[in-house]
């Protein structure tokens, strides 16, 4: 007893004083050591260290992220708030290179933009008590050393001048690292330019204030109109029944795994037996939500990709809205992404209904499940949005019901890298027969509406997701160098008969099309096109179904 009650005496003893510049610069090597695991494995990828080249390298490597961080903590903290910044620091940086490490994740702007949107549920699902080691050891522990430690208090003038000669020997330090690692840096950086996303806690230090750099600018500033002139065609005056085009969003779902697009496994056996029109080379704009959402209903796309000009303007659907069709949104997920701003939305992910949600979560089917009461309060034409939760990691085995159990054995843990690969995979495949399940489910209510609707269905999902390939996980990689896993995503056309015939919608033609290249870009066009939708900023060149039209769309 007294030797552990010695050791706490000693402890309560220990408090060392330290000055604001002095702790920075321990701080910066701390995260310089501890939190880059990532970032080193990329720079040094190649390099044997049997030279001396290589230890200069490595050691000016160091010398650079050490001052990096060092500068950044000497300009932010003062003598009161250097501890709580500190601290704030040491606890997200613990979770980030948890994060980064465990999914290989690049904390770019647009990568933070989703961890900042993302609602409790999403964070939840992400950590399990597998991060606990890691938290104890690069936060709690050095939260503790920090707590003991007691800033130096100077007179205000000499603490003035330390800081100033600290940063400007920070600076001239900085330099002089750069220009010794500056000639084997250059490829390393021409070459993977996204690398630097992976130095913590700079990269999301600097993606952090990037994000809210452009959403203050965008708050400011009024959402740019688009598609003024947008009217229906003359030729709905002649359509005897109201159209109703339901377009799915789903999440995650990668076409390597669609059955439908040649997957080893029959993942969609239920579409398989309608008459799906199904896109087998398609691309995302994206590899988030964040930034594929806005982007697949914007008139810009990946093609003219300016993040701040396609949030900062109006989407498909406010054109679609302007036109004269009813627009109504649905959603089972985070929200979406702005898209909506402006037409009515249906919030789900939230919804109570027996059977399909357990107080958290909610099947994909409950976007759905009282279709007739969403008829019946809205008459007339209906764009209906659907946002799916699709194939969410990285708790896949949550997305479907347990009659969807498949393939197995099934990883049930989001510590994915704990599990067999095919156990993720037979999860992540459980999710996607779902989605087939859900997407045949809805064809065969719009059927059954024939007779009081012209129906057609759209299917395309967000981005696709990594499923262990590389050692890389879920998805977010930045697009420069993103696996094809993350950028091809399933879509699939459904067209009614009526609807075939009322809008003039050669189906085999667009089977054939269907085997061409598709991108993201082609939806804001396809649909106007498809919709018989007048505007000056519709292009018949990215319509996917311009030429598949026949005298309707030939008045055009
Ligand atoms: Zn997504």
């Amino acid at each position: 007893m007294t030797s552990v009650a010695s050791v706490f005496g000693r402890w309560r003893a220990w408090s060392p004083a330290l000055r604001v510049e002095t702790l920075a610069l321990f701080a910066g090597l701390f995260f310089t050591l501890s939190s880059n695991r990532l970032f080193w494995r990329s720079a040094f990828a190649g390099r044997d260290f049997t030279g001396a080249g290589d230890w200069l390298f490595a050691a000016g490597l160091l010398v650079t992220l050490a001052t990096l961080h060092f500068l950044i903590l000497a300009a932010l903290c003062n003598r009161w708030t250097v501890k709580p910044l500190l601290a704030l620091l040491v606890v997200a940086t613990a979770f980030a290179s948890y994060y980064m490490t465990t999914y290989t994740v690049f904390l770019d702007p647009s990568m933070l933009r989703n961890v900042l949107r993302t609602d409790v549920k999403e964070a939840g699902e992400l950590f399990g008590l597998g991060m606990l080691p890691h938290l104890l050891l690069y936060a709690v522990v050095p939260l503790l050393l920090l707590s003991r430690i007691r800033i130096v208090r100077d007179g205000w003038r000499p603490a003035v001048l330390r800081r100033l000669a600290s940063l400007v020997l920070g600076v001239l330090l900085l330099a002089g690292a750069l220009l010794t690692i500056f000639q084997d840096m250059a490829p390393l950086m021409r070459n993977n330019k996204e690398v630097r996303y992976l130095i913590t806690p700079a990269n999301y230090l600097y993606s952090l204030a990037r994000v809210l750099g452009s959403d203050a600018s965008a708050a400011t500033r009024e959402r740019q109109k688009i598609g003024l002139d947008a009217t229906l065609d003359p030729s709905w005056q002649a359509r005897k029944k109201p159209a109703l085009f339901v377009v799915v969003v789903g999440e995650t779902a990668r076409a390597a795994n669609w059955g439908l697009s040649g997957y080893a496994r029959q993942t969609t056996p239920l579409l398989a037996e309608r008459e799906v029109i199904n896109f087998s080379q398609v691309t995302s704009c994206g590899t988030n939500t964040e930034v594929s959402l806005p982007c697949m209903f914007s008139v810009y796309g990946r093609k003219k990709y300016d993040e701040d000009k396609i949030r900062g303007s109006e989407s498909l659907l406010n054109v679609l809205d302007r036109a004269g069709l009813r627009v109504l949104w649905r959603d089972n997920q985070s929200g979406c992404k702005g898209v909506c701003t402006g037409v009515e939305t249906h919030k789900l992910d939230n919804a109570k209904v027996p059977g399909l949600c357990d107080g958290e979560r909610c099947f994909d089917e409950v976007l759905t499940h009282d279709l007739d009461q969403v008829l019946a309060d809205r008459q007339g034409n209906l764009v209906l949005v659907l946002h799916q939760l699709g194939n969410h990691g990285p708790s896949y085995y949550k997305r479907y019901p347990d009659a969807f159990r498949r393939y197995t054995p099934v990883c049930e843990t989001p510590d994915l890298a704990k599990c067999e690969r095919e156990a993720v995979v037979n999860a992540y495949d459980n999710a996607i027969l779902y989605t087939d399940y859900v997407l045949a489910k809805t064809i065969d209510l719009l059927k059954a509406k024939s007779d009081t609707y012209d129906t057609a269905l759209l299917y395309v999902s967000d981005h696709g997701e990594s499923l262990g390939e590389g050692g890389l996980y879920l998805h977010g990689v930045p697009y420069s160098i993103a696996p094809k896993v993350q950028v091809e995503v399933p879509m699939a056309l459904w067209v009614s008969p009526g609807y075939a015939q009322s809008f003039a919608l050669d189906t085999a033609c667009l089977a054939k099309r269907a085997t061409q290249p598709t991108t993201h870009d082609n939806l804001f066009h396809s649909l106007l096109g498809m919709l018989d939708v007048r505007t000056s900023i519709y292009d018949a060149g990215l319509d996917i179904a311009a030429t598949c039209r026949g005298q309707v769309g030939a008045a055009k």
